[in-house]
């Protein structure tokens, strides 16, 4: 028989050598994970190098994108002529109404309001006659009550005539 003490002694030596004995096998298994891991993706040094190939192909087609920003790249410039195109558009609406405007004293034509919230009419349809859009004969200042009633009006016509 082995004394208590004794005992406790060669537990605490079993259990160290235990866990030596585990974490050796956890270290084993960690490197069989890790020479799988390796055989894998072997890999994976190759994989590095395409990766860097890729890496620098991107890169390249980057330099060509922003040598396109400068020179005739199709697309940026496309974006950029319909950005301009629009504005160019807006800045148009935005004489005509004034000219409506003026032409008109600042004055709605149908209940006679003067200033406040004025709006700018079509009198033809601004979808249907679109070279008439910026025709200062074609438009026509009005209230924004007044510009309501007349575009429910319009609606309910063309409901009639269909
Ligand atoms: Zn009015």
């Amino acid at each position: 028989m082995i004394s208590e003490k004794r005992r406790l002694h060669l537990q605490k030596l079993i259990n160290a050598r235990k866990g030596l004995k585990f974490s050796d096998e956890v270290k084993k298994r960690m490197r069989e994970a890790q020479r799988k891991y390796f055989k894998t993706h072997s890999g994976n040094r190759k994989g590095v190098k395409l990766s860097e190939e890729t890496k620098k192909k991107i890169s390249e087609a980057r330099i060509r994108e922003k040598k396109w920003v400068g020179e005739d790249c199709p697309n940026w410039k496309g974006g950029v002529t319909k950005e301009s195109e629009k504005q160019r558009k807006m800045g148009r609406y935005r004489r005509w109404r004034k000219q409506v405007f003026e032409r008109d004293g600042y004055t709605c034509q149908l209940c006679g309001q003067h200033g406040g919230e004025l709006e700018t009419h079509h009198k033809k349809s601004f979808i249907n006659y679109k070279e008439l859009r910026i025709s200062i004969d074609n438009g026509i200042t009005l209230c924004k009550e007044c510009h309501k009633n007349v575009e429910r009006l319009k609606r309910e016509e063309q409901k009639c005539s269909q």
